[in-house]
């Protein structure tokens, strides 16, 4: 019943780490076509199935339209790295502040292996300016990169705003792909 094969990457980090707990507000960076935020709503318990527990919310957000879900709220057609989508994101969350960032975000792959991994190392990076934004102080950061030169650009950048910066392979990752996960923990706000 998911829309795409990727919820099982996230579960298995879930099922490991656990990031994602009921009554925790979550943004979806690269959610079309919303297999993530699927897996998110009901950690979060955002459609407070689970009456006995906290109730969290679910922010998507893509270039692409996304289908509708019932415990998330997307934003279709928005650019994540736009500040235009951060003042957005602001006004919607509880309190101004998410407490989980996740993000399965790629771009258009142009096959140039070099030119693609800077793409998406850029990309996560303007996730560090979202942190400074809206992520609450203890939050963390989930998010995927493809492998190369800039790596340590990327892992250094996170390491400066968390406490805790793991590198995460889920099985569920083709073997030949160059694709990773940073797991950022404990966000330490400037
Ligand atoms: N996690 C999703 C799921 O489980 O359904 C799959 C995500 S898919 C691998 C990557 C998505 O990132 C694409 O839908 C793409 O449109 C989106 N994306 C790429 N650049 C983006 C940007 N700047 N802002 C928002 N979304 C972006």
């Amino acid at each position: 019943h998911f829309r795409c094969r990727s919820a099982f990457k996230l579960l298995e980090i879930e099922e490991k780490y656990r990031l994602l707990k009921p009554g925790l507000s979550v943004i979806d960076c690269g959610a079309a076509p919303g297999a993530w935020s699927q897996v998110a709503v009901q950690r979060v318990n955002s459609t407070g199935e689970r009456p006995d527990l906290a109730r969290g919310c679910v922010f998507g957000i893509d270039l692409l339209h996304i289908a509708p879900l019932q415990g998330a709220h997307f934003l279709s057609n928005r650019d994540i790295t736009s500040p235009a989508t951060h003042a957005e994101l602001q006004e919607l969350l509880p309190q101004a502040y998410a407490d989980v960032i996740l993000s399965d975000m790629a771009p258009n792959a142009t096959g140039l292996r070099e030119l693609d991994h800077e793409r998406l190392v850029c990309m996560c990076l303007s996730l560090l300016e979202l942190a400074e934004k809206l992520l609450r102080p203890g939050g963390s950061l989930l998010c995927k990169f493809w492998d190369g030169a800039l790596t340590h650009k990327l892992r250094e950048g996170l390491t400066r705003a968390f406490q805790d910066v793991k590198t995460v392979k889920p099985k569920a990752s083709r073997k030949e792909s160059a694709e990773l996960y940073f797991l950022a923990r404990t966000f330490r706000k400037t």
